[in-house]
């Protein structure tokens, strides 16, 4: 009987990981995660023992995590941001019916939308929608669909996944179904490389998103007809009080 605990462990920042997480990291014998995030984590937890795997081989370190936890070790799977949001914290738990010996304890993290958010002022301060441009396991249909219900819904957006390797026309795509809907001057903002080297914020309007430069580890945020950039911020402003002077 072994324990696996899927730990989102932020951003990046070492501060930003939740006491529970490191906790768990403290007491576990192994550290299982995609490379990146073991390298951010290793230089904290020294003496752990460490399995980390590439980028697409996620079913793979899935089944080696469930393995070894079910094989008595006390296992910490890591994702970036929160587990269970574009995380693997789902598949975790599907793959482990197949092992009823092991007890799966998901942690909580900080996930890129709030993160990010902090960083550009206060976006996301009413109602909002996380949407990823991955087409990986959504077909892009589906994702162009649930950008025109969150356009018609007026929705703030945080947009994970903006752009890959083999994807860089999908943001594109993304603000031209908002714009059908969005104003080309609605207030925006992205963030690079939250709580990592190179963290930077940039505020632009729809249209200019459209061109922006932006990369994997970009978060992006859109504004919802509330939204507005002020002082350098982004900042969606309480609703009623400004009915009728728009
Ligand atoms: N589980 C993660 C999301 C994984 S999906 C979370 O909760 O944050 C991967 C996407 O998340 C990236 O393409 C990017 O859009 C966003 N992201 C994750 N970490 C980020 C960071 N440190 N800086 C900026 N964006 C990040």
């Amino acid at each position: 009987m072994g324990t696996l605990i899927v730990a989102g462990i932020g951003p990046g920042a070492y501060e930003h990981i939740t006491q529970a997480v490191i906790a768990a990291l403290n007491v576990c014998d192994e550290i299982i995660g995609y490379t990146v995030y073991i390298d951010l984590l290793k230089p904290y937890f020294p003496a752990k023992e460490y399995i980390s795997t590439a980028m697409r081989q996620e079913e793979s370190r899935c089944r080696i995590a469930l393995e070894h936890a079910a094989s008595g070790r006390n296992v910490v799977f890591v994702c970036s941001g929160d587990a269970g949001v574009y995380g693997l914290a789902g598949l975790l738990e599907e793959m482990s019916v197949e092992y009823p010996s092991v007890q799966v304890q998901v942690l909580p993290g900080i996930t890129a939308a709030l993160s990010g958010a902090a960083i550009l002022g206060a976006p996301l301060v009413n109602d909002f929608a996380v949407v990823s441009l991955s087409d990986a396991l959504t077909p892009w249909p589906v994702i162009a669909k649930r950008l025109e219900c969150v356009a018609m819904a007026d929705l703030c957006i945080a947009l994970y996944n903006p752009c890959s390797h083999r994807r860089k026309e999908h943001l594109a795509m993304a603000c031209d179904i908002l714009l059908k809907v969005y104003p080309a001057d609605r207030a925006c903002g992205y963030v690079k490389n939250i709580g990592r080297k190179g963290e930077s914020a940039s505020l632009c309007t729809l249209e200019e998103l459209k061109a922006a430069d932006i990369d994997m580890f970009t978060t992006v945020f859109i504004g919802n007809s509330y939204t507005r950039i002020m002082a350098e911020k982004l900042v969606t402003v309480r609703g009623y009080a400004y009915e009728g002077q728009k």
